[in-house]
């Protein structure tokens, strides 16, 4: 269902433009307006969903599916040396768009792009094994 204030639901209906890369019954593809890498793509499912942690299991499986063949593409096309694929969720972790979707963003030899996991040396002394129990209990 389309959200009124949207602005990935406005590209889907077509009511704002893009540069679209592929589309079928379900998802969209185009260039994110503001390129990290040559060839930043965005990949969306048509339907509005606000995250990657709320989208029905199957579409989000169809937006990785398409997310995977872009990135193959990057490699072959763009002379891409690699490709990293992201999806934010929430604000805290810089989501600005709240309609899922998947950055493929091609990776060059010398761009100067950082997308760093950087270790914190704060939460050296945490207790994994209870963190991992945490989590497990959550599945
Ligand atoms: P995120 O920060 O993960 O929510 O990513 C949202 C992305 O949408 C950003 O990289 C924006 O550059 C991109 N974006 C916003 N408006 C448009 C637009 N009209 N066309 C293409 N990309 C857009
Ligand atoms: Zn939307």
């Amino acid at each position: 269902m389309k959200k009124d204030d949207c602005i990935f639901c406005k590209i889907i209906s077509g009511e704002i433009p893009s540069s679209k890369i592929y589309e079928d019954d379900d998802v969209l593809a185009f260039l994110d307006i503001s390129q990290v890498t040559q060839g930043h793509a965005l990949v969306v499912c048509k339907e509005h969903y606000d995250s990657f942690l709320t989208t029905p299991k199957k579409v989000m499986h169809k937006v990785m599916d398409v997310a995977q063949r872009i990135g193959q593409a990057d490699m072959i096309m763009l002379g891409a040396r690699g490709v990293n694929i992201l999806t934010n969720i929430g604000k805290n972790a810089g989501q600005s768009v709240f309609h899922f979707h998947v950055h493929v963003i091609p990776r060059y030899a010398g761009d100067d792009l950082i997308i760093e996991m950087k270790e914190n040396r704060d939460l050296e002394k945490l207790n994994l094994p209870a963190i991992a129990e945490e989590i497990k209990k959550g599945l």
